[in-house]
């Protein structure tokens, strides 16, 4: 019997066996930096003359791993055996479809430790979000297949005297995956696994942040006994296979998900019909956010500021759900910005492989580079009041705040996407909600409050696809907070939730007459 779904445990690192467990993978992991990792093409590895570093962002010069780019020759063979895929895998019974999922779930579970090590060096997450990245890559893979099985199942349908009636879900054909760097295991393997289990098969272009780590869910998905082609690995950049991955005649979807300008880049591009396809490409997007937590004069301030820090400057704030602004009301806006501040200025920055770590780096130079940008935005815009500065050796950017911050200035407006949080004073509870919907975005929102009218306010009337109440605005759990958000922040495809794998399905009636 099939036990119930529920969220993978967190590691708790204080117990010393997970410590010296974490301390053995990264040992172990230690040994194996550098090596090369290839493309993987209907289950074949190709090696490639061009190749690119994956630095270990907390110490740049090290090279966690070195990848084979990909070309277009390489992008057409990779969608052309796929094709073949699809007419084995397209037709293989949904029960043994989520049998490989159930499978690489155990084998994620048993190399937990491992996945996680690999996630602090090519990643830079600190021990407590490598685990929940690794927690939630097992999560969405036992989700999805215990939802595929629901699918596959009878539907309820109206019942019509003289008829024989059923709502079948089929799957698609190919589709192509381009998963962010900030959670480089996570929602690389969500994206995947979705489209695996519903019967399609899939051209996988991770992040050029996280190719090693990305190597490592195909070793799982091998060993779960995915058939070859079915999911097939292509590293590339961007702007040589981009295009041509996604407006392809024979791919049918893209599940994107990334930064706004790629998102909206690729929405325009697939929608064109190419010469020799029949179909509409479907475009699963999900984009950035501008996040706002509110705080207003009944709330429990303490557990406000400690919401606050968390979802702001967690894996340095390169979430979606992060926190990038805090709208206080003017009666407590003193008190809660100086608990803000004491908690963010207690928080120890430094590699995100030493297990007392709080905040690492930022995931790369790039990224580096945009922050100290908008840094200097800032310090024009408003009144720094706690970080700033910068640390050698990795990508460190220390834990930021700006005080009185106008909601039109530019670091309340752009995503940043690093330990940069705005903190926005509002005369009252409406003041506040128009600010905090005063954002092309709407991913994620919260408020702290004890007033009822105010949160059944905030219900009506907060414009996000995750609204939270007197809890951080990060740690959506699979299953339980599905995820997904309004305006520019994409399609609202709600990961998983119970209506995500529609997604990637063909919805067939079928009526015979008896
Ligand atoms: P990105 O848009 O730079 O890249 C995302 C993926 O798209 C990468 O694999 C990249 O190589 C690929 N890509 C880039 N240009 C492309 C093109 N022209 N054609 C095809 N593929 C292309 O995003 P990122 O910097 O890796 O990730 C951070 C962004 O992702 C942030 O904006 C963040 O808010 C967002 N994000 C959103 C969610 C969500 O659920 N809404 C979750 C995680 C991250």
């Amino acid at each position: 019997m099939m036990m119930p779904y529920q969220p993978e445990p967190f590691t708790d690192f204080t117990r010393p066996e997970h410590r010296a467990a974490m301390e053995a993978a990264l040992a172990k992991v230690a040994e194996q930096l550098g090596r090369t990792y290839p493309l993987l093409i209907g289950g074949k590895p190709i090696t490639k003359q061009a190749t690119f570093n994956s630095i270990n962002p907390s110490k740049h010069d090290q090279v966690v791993g070195v990848a084979a780019l990909g070309d277009r020759t390489d992008a057409e063979a990779a969608v052309q055996v796929a094709l073949a895929a699809y007419q084995t895998w397209g037709r293989t019974p949904a029960a043994a479809r989520a049998s490989v999922l159930f499978k690489a779930a155990a084998i994620m579970r048993r190399r937990k430790f491992e996945l996680n090590a690999w996630l602090s060096y090519e990643a830079g997450k600190t021990w407590g979000e490598a685990d929940a990245d690794t927690a939630e890559a097992i999560d969405f893979t036992e989700y999805y297949a215990r939802e595929m099985l629901r699918m596959a199942g009878p539907q309820r349908l109206t019942p019509f005297a003289g008829e024989e009636n059923h709502l079948v879900y089929r799957p698609m054909g190919v589709g192509v995956v381009l998963s962010p760097f900030n959670f480089p295991l996570a929602i690389l393997c969500g994206m995947t696994m979705a489209a695996l289990v519903t019967g399609n098969t899939v051209v996988v272009k991770p992040s050029h942040d996280g190719p090693v780590i990305a190597s490592k869910l195909f070793e799982i998905l091998e060993e779960a006994g995915l058939p070859h082609g079915v999911a097939n690995l292509l590293f590339g950049d961007p702007a040589e296979i981009g295009d041509y991955l996604t407006t392809h005649k024979d791919v049918r979807f893209i599940n994107f998900t990334g930064s706004r300008a790629v998102g909206c880049h690729i929405y325009e591009k697939a929608a064109k019909v190419q010469p020799g396809q029949n179909f509409l490409r479907r475009v699963i997007a999900e984009m950035g956010g501008k996040d706002a937590i509110i705080v207003d004069g009944t709330a429990d301030l303490d557990e406000a500021a400690a919401g606050i820090v968390a979802s702001a400057f967690g894996y340095s704030g390169q979430k979606c759900s992060a926190c990038s602004r805090a709208i206080i009301t003017a009666d407590v806006y003193d008190a809660v910005l100086e608990r803000v501040v004491a908690r963010a200025k207690a928080l120890k920055m430094g590699p995100a492989i030493d297990g007392s770590s709080q905040v690492g780096p930022v995931a790369a130079e790039r990224f580096h580079k945009k922050i100290m940008e908008y840094i200097a935005i800032g310090k024009q815009e408003a009144r720094l009041v706690l970080g700033g500065e910068t640390q050698p050796g990795g990508y460190y950017v220390a834990p930021t705040i700006f005080a009185d911050v106008a909601p039109d200035a530019r670091i309340a407006c752009e995503e940043i996407f690093g330990p940069v949080l705005a903190v926005i004073k509002a005369a009252d509870i409406d003041e506040a909600l128009a600010i905090a919907n005063n954002t092309e975005y709407g991913l994620t929102g919260s408020l702290y409050s004890r007033n009822r009218a105010h949160i059944e306010k905030a219900r009506e009337e907060f414009l996000v696809g995750n609204l939270y109440f007197n809890r951080k605005s990060t740690g959506a759990l699979v299953g339980v907070h599905p995820f997904g958000g309004f305006n520019m922040s994409g399609t609202d495809s709600k990961a998983g939730g119970p209506d995500y794998l529609l997604l990637f399905t063909l919805a067939q009636a079928v009526s015979e007459k008896l």
